[in-house]
């Protein structure tokens, strides 16, 4: 009972929207640093409670209001996102801040330069007030992985937010951001966004850079944002896409004005439903919310029919050896020499790497070191590795075959709303299995978006996932923005 009381207190302010926000600022209404403190008012109040931000960038976030301020004060154009309060998971780069990637690794390692999406937000105006908890280097699918403690979710103080961004999920629920970034690898984004009732994005693989990202899976890894609304969300990825040179993967493709996009109806679209992602695992409580998010698609116009993505089954162990396979690899720079921990129990070189990387990593990260490495390693590369990129294919041309008959699918974010703190955390294998929804779309590189659709009869919030073809966001937030206009 006391969890649901601290939940409805954490709960009652909702964000603004960020174009009215905006408007108080640009008409003199509000000073941008002023919002800034209220913000960090809030922060100081409520996160005890979540745990949500690990560090704060109080000196960074104050200059940079201070300057939004002396551009009203002279009159000056403001730009898009002028003294907006963000908040930035700990896995991305900023110039002399901590920098943990949730890892005790990492402590006390101080980057020596931005990642290419804080100084895009910065450059538009944003004020980013600190750094968001997650799980160690992004893995994991409740932030129970954490070296610095859990988050809680703001709906339920017993429960997770989800994982691995849950930091910055529960940062806008809670309203300690108006906005946030994350990364998505194989659902860190779209789960937490469905467990904490807010909108999240994984954009196309190569649409948002990542430089200045602490890798996890380099074949994977996607920045996109968490909003309080599918507008404020597609109006944050109009801002940190487009083609960087420091990142090759970086897609060349233009920037579309993705909130505009989303002020388009869905009428005419034709939306796909995948039986597979409706079988045997998934809640009932979640199955009938989506239902009644795809029967508001049909009332707002669209057209609905089945899709079939059978392999959908082989997504998990697929995932699961790809992205453990290439963190194996990038998990190899934290030695003990160039960045952050290093053990006092180094009497020769090779018992310092060890040392340092036996105390610096945690559990999880150990076991999909392991993991990665075997399914690497001669004699088993084909059997595992090899086969799982041949799987991804498969997987990915399966969705454009799809999307040949549809604009966009639907289905549920997660088979189950957010689970009790240390529910799944026995059991690694049952972790993994909830990721069934959201792998898919990580291993194909198209794009998805959660939006929230409904709660449980406990008032657990639950999540539909729009999934569009590469660089199909536009359609994925029209979809999402006609779910959320339904009110479900
Ligand atoms: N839950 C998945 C994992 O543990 C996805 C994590 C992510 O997207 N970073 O790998």
């Amino acid at each position: 009972m006391a969890s649901v009381t601290k939940s409805a207190e954490i709960l009652a302010e909702k964000p603004k929207e960020l174009a009215a926000l905006r408007a108080e600022i640009t008409e003199s209404r509000r000073k941008a640093s002023e919002l800034a403190s209220e913000y960090y008012r809030r922060i100081e109040r409520k996160n005890p409670q979540l745990n949500a931000f690990l560090s704060l960038t109080r000196e960074r976030a104050l200059a940079q209001a201070a300057r939004i301020d002396a551009l009203t004060a002279r009159g000056d154009p403001l730009p898009l996102l002028a003294g907006i309060p963000f908040a930035i998971k700990d896995v991305l780069v900023m110039r002399g801040a901590a920098s943990t990637a949730g890892s005790k690794i990492l402590q006390g390692y101080r980057p020596p330069y931005d990642a290419t999406v804080v100084t895009r937000l910065e450059s538009a105006g944003a004020i980013l007030l600190g750094k968001t908890n997650c799980d160690e280097f992004a893995m994991g699918s409740s932030n129970e992985n954490s070296a610095y403690g859990p988050v809680r979710n703001p709906w339920d103080t017993e429960r997770v937010p989800g994982g691995s961004s849950g930091g910055s999920a529960a940062a806008v629920a809670a309203n300690l951001a108006v906005a946030a970034l994350g990364t998505d690898t194989g659902g860190s984004i779209r789960q937490p966004a469905s467990f904490c009732g807010v909108v999240g994005v994984m954009p196309t693989y190569g649409r948002v850079s990542r430089y200045g990202l602490i890798a996890f899976a380099s074949s994977l890894d996607r920045i996109g944002p968490f909003a309080g609304n599918v507008r404020d969300a597609a109006t944050v990825l109009s801002v940190i896409a487009g083609h960087d040179p420091c990142d090759a993967t970086s897609l060349r493709a233009p920037v579309e004005d993705y909130a505009a996009a989303s002020d388009q109806p869905a009428e005419g679209l034709r939306i796909g439903v995948p039986g597979e992602y409706f079988a045997e695992g998934l809640d009932d409580e979640v199955r009938a919310a989506v239902e009644r998010g795809i029967a508001a698609l049909r009332a707002a116009g669209c057209t609905v029919k089945p899709v079939h993505l059978p392999h959908t089954r082989y997504a998990v162990p697929t995932y699961y050896l790809i992205a453990t396979a290439e963190a194996s690899a990038n998990l190899a720079r934290f030695d003990g020499v160039r960045y952050g921990y290093r053990s006092p129990r180094s009497e020769t070189l090779s018992a310092m790497y060890s040392h340092s990387r036996d105390e610096g990593f945690g559990a999880e990260v150990k076991r999909r070191i392991l993991l990665g490495t075997y399914a690497l390693s001669a004699g088993y590369y084909e059997a595992y590795y090899r086969k799982a990129q041949q799987v991804r294919r498969i997987l990915a041309d399966e969705f454009l075959r799809a999307f040949a008959q549809v604009d966009a699918i639907v289905t549920p974010t997660s088979p189950v709303p957010a689970f009790k703190l240390g529910e799944k955390t026995d059991d690694p294998l049952s972790m993994y299995l909830a990721d069934i929804y959201t792998v898919t779309a990580s291993l194909a590189g198209i794009c998805g978006v959660s939006v929230p659709c409904g709660t449980t009869r406990a008032g657990l919030p639950v999540g539909m996932q729009v999934l569009a073809t590469h660089l199909g966001e536009s359609t994925a937030f029209r979809v999402a923005r006609a779910v959320e206009a339904a009110g479900i």
